[in-house]
């Protein structure tokens, strides 16, 4: 009765109704969590829904936090939800953060990570963290007035473009089952005060072994924002901090990329049988180009940008048209291309997407 009723007095804010949200929003409402914040503005695509459980078929096209209020609605009429459709920033997070007891990370990008890790050590309240990649995952709770924070761990992001988001490298759906779950396991558990909170221990499982392992992660006096004598005494602008686009750093790689959109694309490449004018390269897996690709392209992995092997094969006297699924991958391997010396590259804005989308509306996307 005690447990249930502190899980009634509960409010919990679950930031992505996503593939670690879904899960995690519908145990949390079965469990019986009085108040669960929703923090999403994206609207649901049918791509999500390999992994986004919380949201179906005939959800396609609404906000997340709509659909996903909806589907909580029908678990529990009795939890209050309140629904958030804002990118949580640098101006909003401490307001929206101060109404909630803790903070369950459902996000898959650094910079709304570092944030929220940042936010909730200013507000002295545990994080509830956990992240996916293709056939990994991880889960932990950050809690800097009881043990390390995000930044303790992991000081620095990775390098803008290095790590694909889950739209961009894929993940085994119900990997996000297992990381969501257990995220809203060690929610439960704070919030009515039993067992050991994952509180200095990094879970890091790995689906093809199916194995968890645990490791010890500490306090870092050196931390920026929980140290001793810290440099972080406030929100700061976390895009820039990643590196990315629209952040007040510039991107490592510096010089933009030309870019070419797909209609014009399609004007430069020829019917059958005339000599192409351009050199169309797909950088993307064999799996991917099974879905959905562009008629003359020639595929050219990305690895092979990266170890260099690609510029043997690419003419530097031909205009060269790079494209993946979206446009990440490709810009860092234009750049490449740029930084060897090549004279003209463009980059296929919004990938095989736009070109579907723009072009030829008979392909499937992924
Ligand atoms: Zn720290």
């Amino acid at each position: 009765m005690e447990g249930q009723r502190r899980l009634k007095n509960a409010r919990v804010l679950v930031v992505g109704a996503g593939g670690l949200g879904s899960p995690a929003l519908m145990y949390l409402a079965a469990a019986g969590v009085g108040t669960v914040g929703v923090v999403d503005a994206d609207v649901v695509e049918t791509s999500n829904l390999q992994r986004q459980v919380v949201h179906g078929v005939a959800d396609v096209g609404r906000p997340k936090s709509e659909s996903a209020a909806e589907t909580l609605a029908s678990i529990n009429p009795l939890v209050r939800v309140v629904r958030h459709d804002v990118r949580i920033d640098s101006t909003n997070a401490l307001e929206i953060i101060g109404a909630y007891d803790l903070v369950l990370d459902g996000t898959d990008n650094f910079p709304t990570r570092y944030l929220l890790n940042d936010a909730c050590a200013l507000l002295g309240k545990p994080d509830v963290w956990g992240s996916i990649y293709r056939f990994d995952g991880q889960v932990s709770i950050w809690w800097a007035q009881h043990g390390p924070c995000y930044r303790c761990v992991f000081p620095e992001p990775p390098p803008p473009g290095l790590v694909p988001s889950c739209a961009e490298g894929g993940v085994l759906g119900v990997l996000c089952a297992a990381v969501g779950s257990i995220q809203a396991a060690e929610a439960v558990k704070l919030i009515v005060g039993i067992g050991d909170p994952l509180i200095g221990r990094l879970m890091v499982h790995d689906a093809l072994r199916q194995s968890w392992d645990a490791l010890a992660v500490r306090k870092d006096p050196d931390c920026a924002v929980c140290g001793e004598s810290p440099s972080v005494i406030e929100l700061v602008d976390y895009q820039g901090f990643c590196g990315m686009p629209g952040g007040s750093v510039p991107a490592a790689a510096g010089a933009a990329v030309p870019v070419i959109s797909a209609r014009e694309l399609a004007d430069l490449l020829p019917g059958s049988g005339s000599k192409p004018s351009v050199l169309l390269v797909d950088v993307r897996g064999s799996e991917e180009r099974a879905i959905a690709n562009i008629p003359g392209a020639r595929a050219i992995h990305l690895d092979e940008f990266r170890s260099g092997a690609a510029l043997l094969e690419i003419p530097f006297d031909q205009t060269v048209v790079i494209h993946c699924r979206s446009g990440s991958r490709s810009e860092e391997a234009s750049r490449i291309l740029i930084e060897a010396g090549h004279p003209d590259v463009r980059n296929l804005e919004g990938g095989v997407l736009a070109w579907v989308r723009d072009v030829d509306p008979s392909q499937p996307t992924y």
